[in-house]
């Protein structure tokens, strides 16, 4: 069994006389780019998990990191507890597809809960001549850091379309908080970014230029969806973004929250209970969350099997059967 980075403590504390003992455990989730809504996610969590510190030992911090595949590496690797994943990347980390074909599959990946919907999400200036995703072809496009979800699933488009990244002027690979930067320096013509709306990369990226949402449709990713459980169709709506009044029809993928089932099941029934008993509270942390609902979160977009500390609160409260 892998040893883990949870740090058991046992610290004594003289108390009125009596000796109390606090177990303090320290859990690391793996998040995103500091303008991504992954980050809030891991902040989130670790909020509510922290309020409860003094009762239960848990302490958590949530750093920025590379993004979903990056993530799951980590956990895989015992270097992070728990972290935020695509549910294209879930999927093919559990199944040792795709790119974890040669890695292997990571059999003790475990789904914990399902977050927000994540459009696969095309920005283009103005000036670029950029109307559709094709006409991306040519020019210069930020394609993502090795490691992000956004990078890996442009590589599946690309390979869907038959095309690759040589087929664009420059294919960067800069991480989301310096691409809406260098979208307005007009150091690349569109950046890509599977992520949750609004957020601030986009914000930042449509309010420093004239940038437009591309849509992203077609017959490849029509069939990307039609043979994929792990994708959607998906709309961005119009007024979310300066200039941006119109919906973008695009596909798209949900942000899902992982473990390993090397996690102590005390772990993660401890960071799911600070979830939904203040789910309301959770909820209002980033508008992106605001339409949640517990029923999907535990249902949608998870193919690993869920981690028993999770299986554990959900039959507490009933959503899912106890036999
Ligand atoms: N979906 C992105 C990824 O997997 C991260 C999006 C975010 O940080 O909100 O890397």
């Amino acid at each position: 069994m892998k040893l883990l980075k949870i740090g058991a403590i046992l610290s004594t504390a003289l108390l009125a006389g009596q000796t109390a003992i606090a177990q303090e455990r320290f859990i690391t989730i793996g998040t995103g780019g500091q303008t991504g809504v992954y980050f809030v996610v891991g902040q989130s969590i670790c909020r509510l998990v922290n309020r409860g510190s003094a009762d239960h030992g848990l302490k958590c911090t949530a750093p920025s990191t590379g993004g979903s595949i990056a993530n799951i590496n980590a956990i895989k690797a015992g270097d992070m507890d728990m972290g935020v994943a695509q549910s294209d990347w879930q999927f093919h980390a559990f199944n040792g597809s795709s790119k974890f074909e040669e890695g292997g599959a990571f059999e003790n990946l475990r789904a914990v809960f399902s977050v927000h919907g994540e459009p696969f999400t095309v920005v283009a200036r103005a000036d670029s001549g950029i109307g559709s995703f094709d006409d991306m072809f040519g020019k210069r496009v930020n394609v993502g850091n090795p490691g992000s979800g956004q990078r890996a699933t442009m590589e599946v488009v690309l390979d869907a379309m038959g095309k690759s990244e040589d087929d664009f002027a420059l294919a960067s690979e800069l991480k989301p908080a310096e691409q809406s930067a260098a979208l307005g320096d007009n150091k690349v013509d569109a950046i890509v970014y599977t992520v949750g709306h609004p957020n601030g990369s986009i914000q930042e990226a449509t309010s420093t230029v004239d940038a437009k949402l591309v849509s992203v449709t077609g017959d490849a990713i029509d069939k990307l969806v039609d043979e994929n459980p792990y994708y959607a169709k998906a709309t961005i709506p119009g007024g979310l973004y300066k200039g941006n009044d119109e919906n973008v029809q695009t596909f798209g993928v949900k942000a899902t929250f992982v473990t390993s089932a090397d996690v102590d099941d005390d772990v993660v029934y401890t960071v799911v209970k600070a979830v939904f008993d203040n789910f309301d509270r959770f909820k209002g942390l980033h508008p992106a969350f605001a339409n949640l609902k517990e029923e999907e979160m535990i249902a949608d977009g998870l193919s690993a099997p869920l981690h028993p500390g999770a299986e554990k609160y959900y039959k507490e409260r009933g959503w899912i059967s106890g036999s």
